[in-house]
Parts: C-alpha cells; structure tokens; sequence
C-alpha cells in the first residue's frame, strides 16, 4: 500500500510477517510472524524503515506529517488490545521502544523500556498491580535509559545513584533496594536530567513517545553503528525500524523474569534448549550479569508452566523459520511472553549437527543442510584447539595480552624472534612461535617453519594474518602489549619478558596470548561433518583433487576426500637426500650430454620409487605429475664453502663450479630458463622423467594396482612448444612401455599457467589431452605482480578504507574479472579444438570457496588444492552445483533471478565491482526474497 508506514500486531493478528526484514527489521518482523503463528506475543505496531529514511533525510516535522495519523491510529488500537491507555493515571499502558534492522546489529542501537511513566502514571501502576516497588523500579529505569537514549545525558553517572543507594543501604543486589530509595533515585534522576538538559523531564507520554522514536531513528546514524556496518561489511540497508511493543513485566517478583534463550545448544548443536532466566529482572538484566541467571533446567522446575509453553514455542518456531532460533522472553507471573526470535550464531560444530539433524528431521532439504554450512565453519573444525579439560583459572593465570586473533585454532611453542631462527629451531624438532612485529615477506620461510605467529601491530588482513591464513596457521596479530628488542632477544608483552626459548601459546580463536605451553586437542570430527559432506558428494559436479608430492600426503588427501592428484611437483623429490642433490647438480654442471645422462640415470631409480609411492597410495587414482618447473639455478649451492665441497665431490675445479652457477643465474628467473624451457633444451631430463613415471606405472601396475598417470607439461607459452614436448613424452612413453610389453594408458597435457597459452589455447588444446590452470603463476603474470612482493603493497590495493583497487587479494581468491577472462577464453578455445578435453585448475585458488565456484561455473572438471583445503573444496563445489541448479530451475520458470556478484551464469564477472558500488558483500546470502 503506497505511503504506509506503519504495520500493527497483536491477538493474533498481524499485519506484516517474517518475510518483511527490509521494511520491518528483523525483529519488526519476527514479531509479526510470532504473531500471525498464534505464538504469544504482548501487541505492538511497527514503524517501517521507510519512515527512518524520511526522518534522517527531511527531519521531524517532515516524519510528523507523513506519519503522525497512522501511529496515532495504531496506538489507539493498541490500547484496545490490550484495554489500557498510554498515560492513563489509572491504569496507564507502558510500551518499549524498540529498534531493529533488516540485519542484527546487537548492542549497536537503542530501545527504551517502560515508556508511558510519570510522576502520576507511576502511582496508577502501583495501585493496579499492587507492588509499589516494582513501579518505581521500572520507573528509575525508564528514566535513566530515557535521559541516555532521547537527551544523551551519560548513563554513568546516572547509574550511580542506584550504586550509592546500595551502598548507603549494604545491599548487594539490585532487587534488595526498597521503594522508599526507588523513589529517591527517581526523583534524583530527573533532577540530574533538568541539570543537564535545562528543562524538565517530559511529562507528557505523547512528547516522550515520539522522542523516543526519533531516538531509535537516530541511533542508526549513531557513531558505534556506522562503524559496526562498515566492519560487519553490511551495507545497503535502508534504516532501522521501529518496534513500539506493550510492555510485559519479568520484575514483577519471584513468578517473573527475563529470559534469552536458544532452541538449540549453540555450542555443541544438541536439540535441547539453552538458555538463562534471571528472575524479577527486567531487559538486558539476565545478559548484564548483575546477578547469576539460573538454567533453563531449573527453570522447569521453578516455573513449569512457561518452561512448557517455551518448550512447545521453540518447535513451532523452528519449523516455521527452518532453522535454529536465539530467543528473547519475559516470563511475567508465570506467563511466557515471547519478545525477539532470530536466527541464532552457532559454533562451526554445531552448525554440521544441526544443519544434519534438521535435515534429517524434514525441516530442511539435504541440498539446504549443505548450504547452511560455510567454508570457514570446516576451516575452524580442523584447528587445534585449547583443550577444554584445563581449568579456565588456569588459562587465567597463564593469561599475558589479547591481540587480534586472525587466523582460529591454537598452537604452542617456544618463542622464535626472527625468522631465521624459527627455521632453525623448527629444524632441529622443536615447535616455535615466530613472534615479531610484523612480518615481511622475507620471513615466510620462519613463518612457514612455525606453529604459529604472533604479531604486535597489523590488523585481519596484514602480511601475516593472510600468510597464515593461507596456511590455516594459527596467528595473533595486533597485539598492542607487544614490544620486541631484537638486539636484546627479547620480547615484552605487558609486564612479562620473554626471552627466546621461552613458551607461549596462542589461542588464534580470541586472540589470547598465553604463557607457557597449554595442552591442545585436535577436535575430533564430530558425524554431523561426514553426513553433511556425503551429501555435498553426492551433489557436486566438479572433481575434487589434491596437490601433493610425497605418498604420505597422498593417503592423508584420499583420508580427506581426494579423488586424485592435480598436482604432483616433481622437484622436490630432488631435495629429499644427499644422493639425490648431488645427482641433480652434477646433473646441472655437466659439460655435455654424456655426463648429463649419466647423472640422470643416477636419479632415475629415485624418482621411479617416488612415483610408485604416490602411485600405490593412490590406487587407481588419477595422478598428474608435473615435469620439472623451476630454473636449474635453484638446485645448485650458492655460498663458496658448498660450491668447494661440491666441487670436491665431483672432482672438479672449483672454478668450473662458480663460473657455471654464474652462468646459470638470472635476473628475473621466474620467467627465465624453467618449465618446459628446460626440457626442450635438455630433452634428456624429459626422457628420465617420463621413463621414470611410465616405469613406475608399469611396476605398480604389475602387482595388480591400477594406475592412471597424467603427465603435465610447465610453462608452456606455444603450441609447437608443446607439439615437441608431447610428441618426446609419447615416443619415450611407448618405448618404455613397449620394453615391458604392457599398454597402460596415460595422458600428456599441460599446465596453463602463462597468459600466451591462455590465448593461443585453441591450437595447445588440439594436441593436448587436458588443461590444468595454474592460477597462481597465470595470476602474477596477468597482473603483473609478484607473489613475493607484493605484500609490501597489496593490502593497501585490497582495503576499501585504503586505495581499494582490487576486491580481494588475488592470490586467494581468483580475480574472476581479469585473469578469469583468460580462464573462460582458454576454456572454450580449448573445448572447440578438442572436444572432452579435461580441464581441472592446480593452484591455490583451488581450494578457496568463491574461485571453486567460478570453477564450477566456466565448466572445468575439477579442482585440485592442498590436502587440508580439499573438504572445502568439496562443500564449494556442491554449493556451486546446488546454486546453479536453483538458479536453473529459476530461469526456466520464468522468474526472475538476480546474478549474484561473481556471476551465477556461467561467465565471470565481478558483479560489485562492475556495478561500481565499491561495496563488498561479496560472499554474502543474497537478501530473502520478499514474498
Ligand atoms: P536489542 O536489540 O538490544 O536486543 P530489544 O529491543 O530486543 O533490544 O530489547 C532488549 C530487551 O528488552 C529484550 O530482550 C527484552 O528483554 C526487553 N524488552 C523489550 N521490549 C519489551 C517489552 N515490550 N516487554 C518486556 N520486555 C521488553
Ligand atoms: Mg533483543
Ligand atoms: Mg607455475
């Protein structure tokens, strides 16, 4: 209806409901559900958030006029409802003023309780009830929180009339203070107020109801709430509403109370009601903490009546909202009133059980069960954590500061300063905790080596909290206590000095930092989390591989859900012994084709057994291995003292060694001598390699394992680059399987990882078997920056405070409007030479929920990811699938649909950023549709 503003409730009938968070916020609009369900609901009307914008933009004549009418009208029908009169001296209605907004901002904005009292209103409400205390206890409430919220008059000093009465008194508790003090703090209280203000405290219930509404109005705006909107990353809503609600009493004695509660444990996910209810209190009493609550369970027994109705409103609710509620009531002589229902937060743990068990309940279907859970709750289910079986008193004791806490879990570990010496300690066995004042990319070999890091200044996004993040590495950051000398070797944090050595533990969770070591648990996982993801199985198209070099991380990737390997670096294994290194490097050094082959016959047994390995863990897994990447510089020692030792091991001069490492080096070999480069200059390490994965084949195979080998080709730019590296790989592959007379089938393809072969896929495509992107180098070098330096710029490139150029930080999630453009390109030049062709993606993006998601949608076949990221990848590839279906199904019967920012249709596009918003909701759920 055009210029409505206003929507009342109440016996049962509403006139909004839950659909209408936009205008009616959500608590406006739990209310009206609450209503509209028959739940019990003390009546009340709802200002909409249109009449806030009206408010902040043309002021409060312009609200008067628009609105004055309808709230008028909806007060009188109030006051039917509920057969009392705002003001009446008699019998006086009191309501609450409440605020609320389509998203919950606790805390951030105000509501006013007992509005409706005065000098004579007050003595109308102790007659009627009787309990002349209580009136005067609601009423030096609503004058205190009045004086605060309407006049800005500090609640501090206000409060502390009531502390001094107390005081005075020897009482300890709050409901202990006799009416004759109430009524002397009420009258201080509006003294205190007229001092302030310079006039006195509105008698009048019209002036203070309509103050009190534009109070809520402005709280919007309020400092706190702008700040908590921009940190929340909540933008465009239009305003709060506001929820003017009779007012039901929990300080009426020892049959009444207020309670908050949830429908589900939010810790553990257990059906069963949690929750507090603090008796003849009134409000934010029970979460203030002026008196200890008592439990739900004990509130079955003292008030069974409303614990039943609580008990029977918590199923009701939960079917109708489909999901677990956080609830706020008041119990007054015995009678539940519900106040608030809102989805409630849980921990990572309890969202698996309940998304399961409401699923298995048939309130939800399996495909939502999936949605319900988020790539961070299966993150901060693998942390480590503090164990729960130390005594709180004793973590207190070990307490030293609480900085940031940037990346969840815990970990523990003797105090590193440098990063030089974390490596070495971590060398040696020992766990350390790199603790600096922030961290550069210089240390990511210190930081990598650590347990966890700890910084003294940096917020969520700074080198070190994205690093670890990256890692799941537990990490502190911001921790302001913090002081480092690293002359001295020391480090302070408040009082205490810790020296190298020392042990600290870090809870990455609240951003405490402990002294000592507390023990930590690696929670087991609880079933919910194996239901859930047997289901995104079952729902996801994409392939889900891992990137692993070594057997042992191949059975931990299957453990995890691999379904083989996207990424096998062969490199590595040229690190793993003394044997090999200098097998490699004599490799390197040699002076011709000879001494080349001889050496490389020397690593061949090596690799061979390698590949068994990873062949055998994967048993019948698809394994693509990637030749040899980096440049041969990388291999070969750099201090004189090595270069003689090797020298003398090869029985060279050392001058050889040196000139040949001088020769070797480059100015910039991320895009030198490496990748295919070397194999085509080299064709012997092709021909040793490939022999050596195709021989492994054959061996594993012959003990009745079946293999699927894939073998990728680095750095490719060009297709005749690749014609020559596929067609030696082939011509090796069949001489070593025909030496065997065994036919194995095996894939040749390559990684596409420079822009070039992104544009010039079509041809690469027609002779190749599969595409596999690596994102991370396509990503440098589309953008033109390095991984290892940028962090001396990129946090400011991606904070929207600061030069906010980029959404998010490349490197972890794919930038889908650029470097996806030459995905998508290569994809579909790809396909169109070479129907079928498999396309999977390597890099690290592979294991980060959005670029999944973009993954599913350009059409690849899988993703491939570190071990620990692949259930994410896991659950983002059934989301993705889960969406597109819907967003199908939407299509197809005509509705219409919103394109999520990121694109849902199948072709990259950064929808915030295109849209010119500068806003980053990215991520989020897409606002409820209004029905
Ligand atoms: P918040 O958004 O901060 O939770 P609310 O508007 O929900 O603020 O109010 C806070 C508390 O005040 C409620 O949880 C409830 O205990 C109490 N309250 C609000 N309105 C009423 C009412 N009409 N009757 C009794 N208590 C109320
Ligand atoms: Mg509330
Ligand atoms: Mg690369």
């Amino acid at each position: 209806m055009a210029g409505r503003y206003v929507y009342s409730f109440g016996r049962g009938r509403a006139e909004g409901h839950g659909g209408m968070k936009d205008l009616l916020g959500g608590k406006g609009a739990g209310l009206q559900e609450m209503t509209r369900i028959g739940l019990p609901v003390p009546a009340g009307f709802i200002i909409s958030t249109v009449a806030c914008v009206l408010y902040l933009k043309r002021g409060r004549e312009a609200l008067r006029r628009a609105i004055g009418r309808e709230v008028e009208r909806n007060l009188r029908r109030l006051e039917r409802a509920t057969g009392r009169r705002l003001g009446d001296e008699r019998d006086p209605l009191l309501v609450s003023v409440r605020s609320g907004a389509a998203r919950s901002m606790p805390g951030m904005m105000e509501t006013i309780l007992n509005l409706g009292l005065n000098d004579r209103t007050v003595r109308g409400l102790a007659e009627r009830t009787g309990n002349e205390r209580f009136a005067y206890d609601a009423y030096r409430r609503f004058l205190s929180a009045y004086g605060c919220v309407v006049f800005g008059v500090p609640r501090d000093p206000m409060e502390q009339f009531l502390r001094d009465a107390k005081t005075r008194l020897g009482v300890q508790e709050d409901t202990a203070v006799p009416v004759e003090a109430l009524r002397t703090i009420c009258r201080q209280l509006q003294t205190h107020i007229r001092e302030v203000i310079g006039r006195p405290f509105p008698e009048s219930v019209e002036e203070q109801l309509w103050g009190a509404i534009e109070a809520v109005f402005r709280s919007w705006m309020a400092e706190k709430a702008v700040t908590y909107r921009r940190v929340e990353r909540i933008s465009g809503l239009p305003g709060t509403a506001v929820s003017v609600v009779q007012m039901v009493f929990g300080n009426l004695g020892e049959t009444s109370g207020t309670g908050v509660c949830f429908t589900r444990d939010p810790n553990t996910g257990e059906k069963t009601l949690y929750g507090d209810l603090l008796l003849n209190a009134q409000g934010e009493d029970v979460v203030a903490g002026i008196r200890t609550p008592m439990s739900l369970s004990e509130m079955r027994r003292r008030l069974p009546r409303a614990y039943k109705e609580l008990d029977r409103v918590r199923t009701i609710l939960e079917r109708r909202f489909r999901d677990m509620q956080d609830l706020e009531f008041t119990v007054e002589e015995g009678r539940l009133y519900m106040l608030q229902c809102r989805t409630g937060k849980r921990s990572p743990r309890a969202a698996f059980r309940i998304a399961r068990d409401l699923a298995k309940q048939g309130v939800i279907t399996r495909a939502e069960a999936v949605g319900r859970v988020t790539p961070e709750d299966i993150e901060r289910l693998f942390y480590p954590v503090l164990d729960p079986r130390v005594p709180r008193s004793e973590r207190e004791a070990r307490w030293l500061a609480t900085g940031i806490g940037a990346v969840p879990g815990a970990a523990t570990g003797e105090v590193a300063l440098t990063a030089r010496l974390a490596e070495k300690a971590a060398g040696a066995g020992r766990q350390v905790i790199l603790v600096r004042r922030e961290t550069s990319p210089e240390d990511v070999a210190g930081m990598h080596a650590a347990q966890g890091i700890l910084t003294a200044t940096g917020g969520k996004t700074s080198h070190a909290a994205v690093v670890a993040r990256g890692w799941g590495k537990t990490c502190v950051v911001g921790c302001e206590e913090l002081s480092i000398d690293e002359a001295e070797g020391t480090a302070r944090i408040g009082r205490r000095t810790l020296r190298a050595g020392d042990l600290i533990t870090l809870d990455g969770t609240g951003g405490a930092v402990y002294e000592g070591s507390i023990p930590l648990t690696r929670p087991a996982l609880p079933e919910a989390y194996h239901d859930i993801m047997g289901w995104a199985d079952s729902m996801r198209r994409l392939g889900v591989r891992a990137n692993v070099d070594t057997p042992y991380d191949a059975l931990k990737a299957v453990e995890m859900g691999a379904e083989g390997i996207g990424l096998c670096r062969t490199e590595h294994m040229f690190f793993d012994s003394e044997d090999r290194r200098l097998a490699i490097r004599e490799m390197i050094l040699a002076a011709n084709v000879e001494t080349r082959r001889s050496a490389l016959a020397r690593l061949l047994p090596f690799q061979r057994q390698d590949f068994e390995g990873i062949f055998e863990a994967m048993d019948g897994r698809p394994v693509t291995i990637r030749l040899l990447d980096p440049p041969l510089h990388e291999f070969l020692p750099h201090s004189e003292e090595e270069q003689r030792a090797l020298a003398a091991r090869l029985h060279l001069p050392i001058e050889t060694v040196a000139r040949r490492v001088e020769q070797l080096k480059e100015a910039n070999p991320m895009l030198g001598h490496r990748g295919c480069r070397v194999c085509l200059t080299y064709p012997e390490i092709l021909e040793m390699q490939v022999r050596a994965i195709i021989e492994a084949a054959v061996a594993v195979r012959r003990r009745g394992i079946k293999v699927l080998p894939e073998i990728m080709h680095p750095l490719i730019m060009d297709p005749k680059e690749f014609d020559q590296v596929a067609r030696h790989t082939r011509e090796v592959a069949g001489e070593v399987l025909g030496e065997h007379d065994m036919a194995i089938p095996y894939l040749v393809g390559t990684m596409i990882e420079v822009p070039r072969a992104a544009l010039l896929a079509g041809a690469i495509g027609a002779a190749a078997d599969f595409f596999s992107f690596g994102t991370n180098d396509l990503t440098q070098m589309t953008m033109a920056l390095s991984r290892d330096d940028a962090g001396r710029f990129l946090p400011e490139y991606v904070d929207d405070r600061r030069l906010g150029i980029l959404a998010d930080d490349p490197f972890q999630t794919l930038d889908q409007e650029g470097v996806g453009q030459l995905v998508i390109w290569a994809i579909e030049r790809g396909r169109a030479a070479h129907p079928g062709l498999k396309i999977g993606i390597c890099g690290e993006h592979g294991g980060e929920a959005r670029s999944v998601g973009f993954c599913h949608r350009a059409g690849m076949d899988y993703v491939s990811c570190s071990p620990y990221r692949i259930p994410i990848a896991r659950l983002a590839a059934a989301q993705a699938a889960i969406e597109s279906r819907s967003a199908g199904r939407a299509a197809a019967t005509g509705a219409r649909h919103r394109a999520r920012p990121g694109g849902g249709d199948g072709r990259a596009r950064s929808g915030n950023r295109a849209g010119g918003s500068g806003g980053r909701q990215r991520g989020r759920r897409h606002p409820v549709a209004q029905a």
